[in-house]
């Protein structure tokens, strides 16, 4: 089967519902994380999971381990409910899943999506039977499942068998394009098995993780010619800070580019104690900066070099990109369209009124040597100047009224060119010496 695609570019799949969230062909690509608490910790997995929703997860995957952590599901999901927080749960089985799902029939009524790893079921006799137990519950309870294909446990039975069949081969193929066939190969022909077990196509989500990039396209690449099953994206154990980021980026950024992948996770390695909302923003980033969805508004900012030598605008750019992030759960509601908006903290003055009028809102802050004064763009022309020791402050007010004037759809509101709306910094450019 070749690559089928949508007018917008989208590899065509079946959609699939998973609790009030919809994936698959034109769907916008769902961002999903995972949490990291011990699932029999209630209040513990509440929290983080209310903290990775209102960092923009539309979907929430936990540990469901053991019979404790099955027995605290429900109780989330209630916990969750009465914070007024939606996102759907899905719940991680490997090894004893059949036997949580059928003796804790809440957690499986709680859960909006069962997570089944093919490689971790039971080997032998054990394997079909195990699944089908799963996918039984899953055709009851009318729950979608991922089959999650992990490289880390591969079935071992497939592997094996895959491998005598290429040794009889007349030209035997690498251990490598074997591995990525039986990834292939084992969630197909699990996809196949559970709607033989009576599961409706339009429940089926596929992944085939690897840590390797190189792997991650290709077995994505063959995975998504060979069926029509909306796909999960994700590189696993991509790592811990920057090379987590980049090789996560670098490899679904190029299947995203060819319309490959309908939901994504981007599986960080925190640092001890950090925050695991990084692995929601990292994801939101992706997809906003290749276009293809929008979420918050982003900072341009530029690198800096010798021309300014303060680290002034790198604060102010980290911190309006932080205001704006911490905004949008009021704002997504209150101002639609915001999300688009694009805002540039430059550090001087040579590109900075360039980059600024391409924003929706730009300020050039002044470099080494220049006049201590920082132009203010909205809508490519300059509006304002803003000297003195509240530069951060007053921006941070313009901004605020540019959101209000362009997004509320109201009346105009205070005119941020009015300089007594922010206050004495502000200097109408009449009165500023360009
Ligand atoms: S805008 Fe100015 S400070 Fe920033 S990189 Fe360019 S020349 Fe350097």
């Amino acid at each position: 089967m070749s690559l089928s695609t949508s007018p917008r570019g989208r590899r065509v799949t079946r959609q699939v519902r998973i609790g009030h969230v919809v994936v698959g062909s034109d769907a916008p690509i769902m961002v999903q994380s995972m949490t990291n608490t011990d699932t029999a910790d209630i209040q513990g997995t509440i929290n983080q999971v209310f903290a990775l929703a209102n960092a923009g997860s539309e979907v929430v995957r936990i540990t469901v381990n053991s019979p404790e952590a099955a027995a605290a599901v429900a109780a989330i999901r209630e916990g969750l409910d009465k914070l007024h927080c939606n996102v759907p749960l899905v719940g991680d089985f490997h090894f004893n899943g059949h036997k949580l799902l059928r003796d804790y029939p809440d957690c499986a009524k709680a859960l909006a999506k069962y997570r089944i790893n093919p490689g971790n079921v039971g080997r032998g006799d054990k394997h079909d039977t195990q699944f089908a137990q799963m996918i039984e519950i899953a055709c009851r309870e009318q729950k979608p499942v991922r089959i999650g294909v992990n490289w880390g446990s591969l079935d071992q039975d497939l592997m094996g068998r895959l491998m005598d069949e290429n040794s009889r081969l007349p030209q035997p193929k690498s251990a490598q394009q074997v591995m990525r066939d039986a990834l292939v190969a084992s969630a197909l022909e699990s996809a196949a098995l559970a709607e033989e077990v009576g599961l409706p196509g339009d429940k089926i989500i596929l992944s085939c993780k690897v840590s390797d990039v190189q792997d991650l396209i290709a077995v994505y690449s063959d995975l998504a010619a060979r069926c029509d099953y909306p796909l999960h994206l994700g590189l696993t154990e991509a790592g811990m800070g920057s090379k987590g980021i980049v090789a996560s980026t670098a490899a679904m950024g190029i299947l995203l580019q060819q319309g490959i992948g309908d939901t994504i996770r981007v599986s960080l390695t925190p640092e001890p104690g950090g925050d695991r909302t990084k692995e929601v923003i990292v994801a939101q980033e992706m997809l906003q900066t290749m276009g293809l969805r929008t979420f918050t508004p982003l900072v341009t900012a530029c690198p800096g070099c010798g021309r300014t030598t303060s680290t002034f605008f790198q604060e102010l750019a980290a911190k309006t990109q932080s205001y704006l992030r911490a905004q949008m759960p009021v704002w997504r509601s209150s101002y639609p369209g915001v999300e688009n908006m694009s805002v540039a903290v430059m550090g001087c003055v040579v590109n900075g009124p360039g980059e600024s009028k391409l924003a929706n809102i730009g300020i050039s802050l002044p470099g080494t040597g220049e006049l201590p004064v920082a132009p203010v763009y909205e809508d490519g022309k300059k509006t304002v100047t803003l000297k003195g020791d509240r530069i951060a402050e007053d921006f941070q007010a313009l901004l605020d009224a540019y959101v209000h004037r362009t997004y509320s759809g109201d009346s105009p509101g205070a005119s941020l060119t009015d300089a007594g709306a922010v206050g004495r910094q502000v200097i109408p450019i009449a009165s500023v010496a360009r």
